[in-house]
Formats: structure tokens, sequence, C-alpha cells
């Protein structure tokens, strides 16, 4: 049914981005040649070396060409790695050890921003060559070396300026409301977002997917837009600590998948397990993923959504919410709803199907959901919700007693 001519026409469409991948394998080649300069240029310098022909301003000379052509041979990796993964297929290195820093949170902005640093670098060892070889270089040669230098330089700032807030398109206001008739978040976003992690354990770090958080303004800005109770990151959550859970689920949640699929996904466990902790990791890394995402508990959605029925524009609201590729609500079974509040649920549910992702966390699996929605309403949200959703189940103590405990002990 949903295989409509045009859906079939886009898939094609899109397939034909595997006609890039020789290009990929193109610019290994490529890279070869630069590893056979590299060792070239590398016994040139150790025969002057070797044989006293080497003075001190040639040693210099050449060991900023093999810096330079070490430089290029990384922009190659940067493009091909980068370039497939962001254009092509993905390659899956989360997880790999020796997964680039910069690789998890490549899209072509990045790219062209890393790049562009990357020129600027080459572009400064160039003329770093010029000035230690002045005597042989032309006034003229140098005047325009340090022009284009300059003009990389600008364009690398201009990039790099445009990739934060224009790509953030809109992200970039401290509070949501994307259009007109979305209300803040009934919470705000307590004072202690900023701090430091109190966790005292050394965590076992679930596979980074967002190498340096706080350096992308637009990312810092949904994370503050998205009324997170405290900031907690995945990399945190000691994966240790529960006494059984799906860490390859968890890891995959890390993906952002789920996200990207308009798919949902439900954390449940008892008290203290820390599912508010992977749900807020998990919005923050799509916060810095490009994604918007609004958190609030499930009686915060509930009373939501009553506002806005209250106001007559409940389709508005929900339509609102479309901006938001991630809704997360929390604390699902703490607090009973009745049939009126569980018809509203379900009318988000229903609503976000195939739309957007709802992160739900609960102390008690999906299955028995149905105790915490009064009415008819309540089978029909658990249906739509569970269905294609990543289901995580996380058992063990309470995270909160064994610190008490524990410093109770000491
Ligand atoms: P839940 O939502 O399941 O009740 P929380 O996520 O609120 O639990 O966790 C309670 C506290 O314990 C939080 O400060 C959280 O960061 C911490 N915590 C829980 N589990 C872990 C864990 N496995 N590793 C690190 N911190 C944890
Ligand atoms: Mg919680």
């Amino acid at each position: 049914m949903q295989n409509t001519p045009t859906t079939t026409l886009g898939y094609a469409l899109f397939a034909t981005r595997w006609l890039q991948a020789p290009l990929y394998f193109g610019l290994v080649a490529a890279q070869g040649v630069y590893v056979y300069k590299f060792f070239n240029e590398l016994w040139a310098l150790i025969l002057r070396c070797v044989t006293g022909q080497a003075t001190e301003t040639y040693v210099m000379l050449a060991v900023l060409k093999l810096v330079d052509v070490v430089m290029i041979a990384n922009l190659l990796i940067m493009v091909i790695v980068g370039g497939y993964e962001t254009f092509v297929s993905r390659i899956g290195l989360q997880g790999h050890r020796d997964q680039p820093e910069w690789l998890s949170h490549v899209n072509s902005n990045v790219l062209k921003v890393k790049l562009a640093t990357a020129i600027v670098g080459i572009s400064s060892v160039h003329l770093l060559q010029m000035f230690v070889d002045v005597h042989h270089t032309s006034r003229h040669a140098l005047l325009w070396g340090t022009v284009i230098h300059m003009a990389f330089i600008v364009s690398a700032a201009i990039l790099a300026y445009m990739s934060g807030p224009m790509a953030d398109h809109g992200g970039h206001a401290k509070h949501p409301a994307p259009r007109e008739g979305e209300t803040d978040p009934e919470h705000t976003p307590p004072s202690g977002t900023r701090r430091p992690q109190e966790v005292p354990t050394e965590p076992v770090p679930i596979p980074r997917q967002a190498g340096a958080p706080a350096r992308e303004s637009g990312a810092e800005a949904r994370v503050q837009a998205a009324g997170f109770p405290s900031r907690k990151l995945l990399e945190d959550f000691d994966t240790g600590h529960p006494r059984d859970f799906d860490r390859e689920t968890v890891a995959r949640l890390g993906k952002l998948d789920f996200v990207a699929d308009r798919r949902n996904a439900v954390l449940s466990g008892p008290p203290g397990t820390g599912k508010t902790h992977l749900a807020v990791g998990l919005g923050v890394r799509a916060c810095q993923a490009g994604h918007r995402v609004l958190f609030a508990t499930a009686a915060q959605w509930a009373a939501r959504l009553a506002e806005a029925q209250a106001a007559g524009r409940l389709a508005e609201e929900l339509a609102a919410l479309d901006a938001y590729p991630l809704l997360i609500v929390d604390e699902v079974g703490y607090v009973p709803f009745d049939a009126d509040a569980s018809r509203l649920l379900f009318q988000l549910v229903a609503h976000r199907y195939e739309r957007g992702s709802l992160l739900v966390t609960g102390d008690r699996p999906p299955a028995r959901f149905g105790e915490v929605f009064a009415g008819p309403a309540g089978p029909a949200l658990v249906d739509r919700l569970v269905h294609r959703a990543e289901i995580v189940r996380i058992e063990g103590d309470s995270y909160r007693m064994r610190r008490a405990t524990s410093a109770w002990a000491d």
C-alpha cells in the first residue's frame, strides 16, 4: 500500500547514490599516490642528511613538505570517509575504537567546515615554507600567498558561521515556540542544567555519537530549548550498573536511527535505574545531531494537551509538535490517567505515528501501560506506541539507593 509509484521512483533515484561509491575508491588511489610521494620526499631528505648536504633551511623545508603531504592525505581521508558516510551509505563505525571523533556528527555542513579549516592548515604550511625560504621567494609570490591565505581564513570563518546558526534554522531561539499557537513546555529547564556530572563511577561508555557537543552553537540552543530536567549524557551512563538490559538496543538507539525513521522507543524499568538519564542522554544526542527535541513528563504532556483542547486548538498544537522530530514522554506509570487524559495522549501518539518519534519511559513494560491509561483509548494507545518501536527493559536496583547506601556505609 505504501509502495506508491512516487516512493518507488524516489527510492530508485536515491539508489543512484551508489554511483558515487567508485569515486571514493578513486580517492583512495589518490591517497596511495600521496603515500608514495611522502616516502619519496622522506627518502630524499634522509639521503641528503646522511651525505651531509642538508642545510638547516633545507631540512625545515623538507619536513614542512612532509607535513603538507600528510595534511593533504588527512583531507583526503576526511572526504573519503565523511563523504561516503554522508552521501552514500553508513559505514557503521559507532563503537569502533578508532572511530574518528568528527565522523559521528558529520553532515555536509560539518564536512565543508572541516575541509575549509584543513585547507587553511595546508595554506599556512605553504606560507611558512615561503617565509623559511624567503630569499628564494619573490615579493609578488609572498604577497599573493599571504592574501590567498587570508581569503581561505575568511571563507572558513564564514562557512563555520553559516553552519552554526543557519544549519539550525530557527533552533537559535532560547525557547521552542516554532509556530504560532505553540506553548512552552510546562516546566522550565532548571538552573542546574550545566552542572558537571555528579556520577561517581567510571562509566562504561555507550558508543559515542557526538564528539564535541558544546562546539555547535545550534545544538546548545536546542538542548536549552528542549526542557530537559538536568543534563545527562549517554556517555556517563554506567552500563555496568543495571543487572540486566539490552545494551545493543541502547547502543542502536544512540545512533538515532529511530528518530530518522520516525519510530518510537520505550524504556521501562524500576525507579532509579536510569531511564530518565538515558532518555535525556538520547535527547541531548538528538539535539547535537540537529533534531529539535521536547522533554516533559507524561502528566505534563497530558496537561499541555488538555490546555490546548480547552483553548480549541488541539489540532494546531499537535501540528506544531511536528516541528520536533523527537518528543520525550517521561514517567508513564506513576500517575494514572483518566479517560479524557488517556484520549488526549492517544491523540498525541496517533498523530505522531510515522510523523515523528516518541521516546517514552515507564515503570512497567508497555504491555502493562493499559493499567495506566483508563478508558477505551488505552489499548489503542499502546498498540500504536509499540508498533515498530524499540523496546528496552532495564532490570536492577536504584542507582540513587546505591549511592545513598554507599554514602551511609562510608
Ligand atoms: P529513573 O528515571 O529510571 O527513575 P534516573 O534516570 O532518574 O532513574 O536515575 C536516577 C539518578 O541516578 C540520576 O542522577 C542518574 O543520572 C543516575 N543513574 C541511574 N542509573 C545510572 C547509571 N547506570 N549510570 C550512571 N548514572 C545513573
Ligand atoms: Mg525518571
